[in-house]
């Protein structure tokens, strides 16, 4: 058998339920960014019924383009669990039990003080010439086959028993047939600017890089009220590809200024959350428009009550008026969706919950609502603090009602984030 290297894999999440909307395939993404770390490139996916005739055919093509194929799913004792077979089936093997694998499996039910039901012997059925990957966290065996000069490995399906047996089993066995040493990553993560627009502050910095000894690919994507930029580079020595991106990220950073809010993976709201940390300040929020979502996104990190003191959904005037001391005559004069509105909404809750810095927000979500003057995605916001800074912006966001409001939180974390280190 020729030792090929492995470069290329495909992935076939194996499970009837995968193809119904109540659940959805997250194994591939872990094994892709597993593979990718690894320099193995994914160039397919598919997710295969519990059915043995899709998934020999599905089998069978992807060990055509593929040099690893790595299966999830359909390792369980019972009948719709077809992995095994279809594995002997498509390399033309025949099943052997395996007795430590039966001992194994009896001992985890003899543990817990159970007897084991016979139709757990299937999962002893190991097709000739794999190896058993064992599974600490669970009863399904996983198995890497040879299949001449590539690799079918077969996982279990749960991903609290796949993961750890793919870290443990299968990363030094591929790591010791890979190609291409290892893929770094770095993600910059920007706010308060479209795709486009950060593209092309970004594109004279790529230029150099592509040509490079060792050359970094970026990749933009972008989300609702964020864009990530992402830096790889792929070599045998991660020390130095850390470095070359160390320096790619410097250099990222100058160009597009502080638009750049994090570069250690931290999200917006903990990248505020740290700031608030540090300088030992206390936020409180009054939302109208998005409800409690900054206090949703703000208290998801954990620690948060260090530094989040509270808020109030003010949704309709008369909670404006008496739960933040809005005055009614200026709800009258501006209308609720106002900047004067937002900054007493702001400067109410910080005085009212005892905070550092308030926050307000207060427009129209949508569908219904708009007017001519404010159109449905019009949105003010209002930060006052710390001490005398007072921020107040009114933006027109694009997009259905939960995408203004997601967007809303995202430009409410933001103008936080740069009230908090000056740069509004
Ligand atoms: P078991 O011994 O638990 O039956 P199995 O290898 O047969 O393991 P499945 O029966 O296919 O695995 O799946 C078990 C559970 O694992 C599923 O109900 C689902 O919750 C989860 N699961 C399966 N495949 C995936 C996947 N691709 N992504 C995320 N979760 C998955
Ligand atoms: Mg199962």
């Amino acid at each position: 058998m020729v030792d090929r290297r492995l470069r290329s894999a495909e992935i076939l999440a194996v499970g009837s339920e995968l193809l119904t909307p109540f659940r959805t395939d997250t194994n591939s993404l872990f094994l892709t960014a597993r593979l990718n770390e690894l320099g193995i490139d994914v160039c397919g996916k598919a997710i295969v019924a519990d059915d043995p005739a899709a998934l020999q055919s599905a089998l069978r093509g992807a060990l055509d383009r593929a040099d690893v194929v790595l299966t999830t799913g359909g390792l369980g004792p019972t009948d719709d669990d077809l992995t095994r077979e279809a594995i002997a089936a498509v390399v033309g093997v025949a099943s052997v039990e395996d007795g430590t694998v039966l001992a194994a499996i009896a001992a985890r039910f003899a543990s817990r003080g159970m007897r084991m039901p016979a139709i757990n012997g299937r999962q002893a059925q190991i097709p000739s010439g794999a190896t058993v990957l064992p599974n600490p966290r669970g009863t399904a065996p996983g198995l890497w086959m040879p299949v001449s000069d590539r690799v079918i490995v077969a996982l279990p399906g749960p991903p609290r028993e796949l993961e750890p047996m793919f870290d443990a089993e299968v990363v030094p066995r591929l790591q010791a047939r890979g190609s291409r040493g290892v893929l770094r990553r770095r993600v910059l993560k920007i706010a308060g600017r479209g795709e486009s627009h950060v593209d092309e502050l970004a594109q004279p910095v790529y230029g150099p890089w592509r040509d490079a000894d060792v050359p970094i690919t970026t990749t933009i994507l972008a989300s609702s009220g964020q864009v990530e930029l992402h830096l790889a580079a792929q070599g045998q020595d991660s020390v130095t590809l850390d470095r070359v991106l160390a320096a790619a990220v410097e250099d990222m950073q100058m160009a597009l200024g502080p638009i750049v809010f994090s570069v250690d993976g931290l999200s917006l709201e903990e990248v505020v959350g740290q700031r608030l940390r540090e300088r030992g300040l206390m936020l409180a929020a009054a939302e109208s428009c998005t409800g409690g979502l900054l206090m949703g996104a703000l208290t998801d990190v954990a620690g948060s009550s260090d530094w989040t003191a509270g808020g109030v959904v003010a949704y309709s005037n008369a909670v404006k008026e008496q739960s933040l001391g809005v005055p009614g005559d200026l709800i009258a004069t501006n209308g609720a969706v106002s900047e004067p509105v937002a900054l007493a909404m702001a400067e109410g809750v910080r005085l009212r919950l005892g905070a550092d810095i308030g926050v307000g927000i207060t427009g129209i979500a949508g569908p219904g609502g708009g007017t001519k003057l404010k159109p449905v995605g019009t949105v003010v916001f209002a930060v006052v603090g710390p001490g005398e800074s007072r921020v107040v912006r009114t933006v027109r966001f694009p997009g259905d009602r939960a995408m203004v409001r997601r967007m809303a939180v995202h430009t409410a974390l933001d103008l936080v984030r740069r009230a908090l280190s000056d740069q509004t």
